[in-house]
């Protein structure tokens, strides 16, 4: 049986190699969870004797990694230094590759065969891994992109300078992370497809330094998710879920009438109107996701709490299965963009939150009288049943850390005018502003959504 292995992906490869490519031999160690790591991917333009030079490296590519695979398979050699000093004379005489792609041909088997041996002793037999796919990796010694928009890339017959086809506007995401010195080029690849040649550039930098994570600095933003509100935060903003929920009932209704059909041609547009729902739902959650983390950071937040969602509220009404999917994106989406701004996501228990009085404690089922509608039976607190949540949430994060760290800190929640700590109470965000928390009024930042 044989295998065929694609290079690894920029955001699999350790810190380690970077390094030791980017920095030639001074080997310094750095643990890749300090990096992010992003993609960006475009076509390259390329004329037809630079299509021939790039043709020719892949099949040597190949090659060269077939070569240091059979040699590595031989010798049981899954160490990328040892594999190195085993095949790279080999791969040199035999290929007409240059010498860092000779290394990277040596660490690629590597990492492959490594995959294989893990793998194989769980299996009875063994399958030597092969190199099929048109794809060759780069990095900052075999590549450089310059600022015309153009790339230069080794290959085995000198180096190609073709076009990088960008797109027209500004608008593109490549450019946040071509034109952001913050940002810089790592391990790359190049990929022949039937279309064409594409570069996966692969951009990485420092993480920024997360949070405190002590009690007394903390500043936290409550989220209550749910489907009539997709997502409602503890300083009021309600991303509305409806758009998303009629949407998807409509293509319930066209994916029934088009099963019903089950022709060929039915088939296809069931095939693309999957593709369409998918890439809405994506927006959608993106949308309300960025108006989270805008929040957060508009109101200096430390953390982003959020129930724990594998603890799914009963109450919860139809769609479920969808809904689960839905939150479960958008809360790995909010994490995915928090982190780029040092804020931290966490998770508290969903006990009760959407039948506590936010205000004295006092929890009961006849707090919530409606959906909508929290009304207090003790205090006689009225709210947004969601919005009551989202505080619910929020502050549970912030008694969570007191309790933990046993001290009597100022860890605090974000509403909308002000924060509210446990022991001072509320505090506005201006000493100008007069504005106390009983008039924070609900806001939405989706009503343009569409
Ligand atoms: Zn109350």
């Amino acid at each position: 049986m044989e295998r065929s292995f694609f290079c690894s992906s920029p955001t699999t490869t350790s810190a380690y190699r970077s390094n030791f490519f980017t920095k030639g031999w001074r080997i310094e160690v750095v643990a890749s969870e300090e990096y992010l790591r992003r993609t960006a991917i475009t076509r390259l333009s390329v004329t037809p004797s630079q299509k021939d030079r790039i043709e020719e490296t892949l099949d040597e590519w190949r090659q060269g990694a077939n070569i240091a695979t059979e040699i590595g398979w031989r010798h049981t050699e899954t160490r990328k230094r040892k594999l190195q000093s085993l095949a790279y004379d080999s791969i040199r005489e035999n290929t007409a590759l240059g010498s860092q792609h000779s290394i990277l041909a040596c660490f690629q088997a590597a990492q492959a065969l490594s995959g294989t041996l893990d793998q194989n002793e769980r299996m009875a037999t063994r399958s030597k891994p092969t190199f099929t796919a048109p794809t060759i990796p780069y990095d900052k010694n075999s590549m450089t992109v310059f600022d015309d928009g153009t790339v230069s890339l080794s290959t085995t017959d000198g180096r190609i300078r073709p076009e990088l086809v960008l797109p027209e506007s500004t608008d593109g995401y490549q450019y946040a992370y071509l034109d952001n010195d913050e940002w810089s080029l790592t391990e790359s690849r190049l990929t022949a497809r039937d279309d064409g040649y594409f570069l996966h550039l692969g951009f990485r930098k420092r993480k920024p330094k997360l949070a405190d994570q002590s009690a007394e600095c903390r500043t936290v933003l409550g989220v209550d998710l749910g489907i009539e509100n997709l997502a409602v935060t503890s300083t009021a903003t309600f991303e509305s879920g409806r758009k998303l929920s009629h949407e998807r009932r409509q293509f319930e209704r066209v994916r029934r009438e088009l099963q019903r059909a089950g022709t060929e041609s039915a088939h296809r547009t069931l095939c693309e109107r999957n593709r369409r729902e998918e890439r809405y739902t994506r927006a959608y959650l993106h949308q309300v996701s960025n108006a989270v983390v805008e929040d957060a950071i508009a109101t200096s937040c430390t953390h982003i709490a959020f129930e724990n969602l594998t603890h799914i509220r009963d109450s919860m009404p139809g769609g479920r299965t969808f809904h689960q999917w839905a939150h479960r994106r958008l809360v790995d989406y909010v994490r995915y963009k928090a982190t780029e701004h040092g804020i931290d996501v966490v998770f508290v228990d969903p006990e009760y939150t959407s039948r506590k009085c936010h205000e004295c404690g006092h929890t009961s089922e006849r707090n919530r009288p409606e959906r909508d509608h929290f009304s207090c039976e003790e205090c006689g607190t009225t709210a947004h049943a969601d919005y009551n949540a989202a505080k619910n949430i929020g502050w549970r994060h912030v008694r969570h850390g007191l309790q933990n760290s046993g001290r009597t800190g100022d860890g605090q929640l974000a509403l909308k005018s002000g924060t509210v700590k446990p022991n001072d109470g509320f505090v506005p965000y201006s000493a100008q502003e007069s504005e106390v928390e009983s008039t924070d009024k609900p806001h939405s930042s989706t009503e343009s959504v569409s």
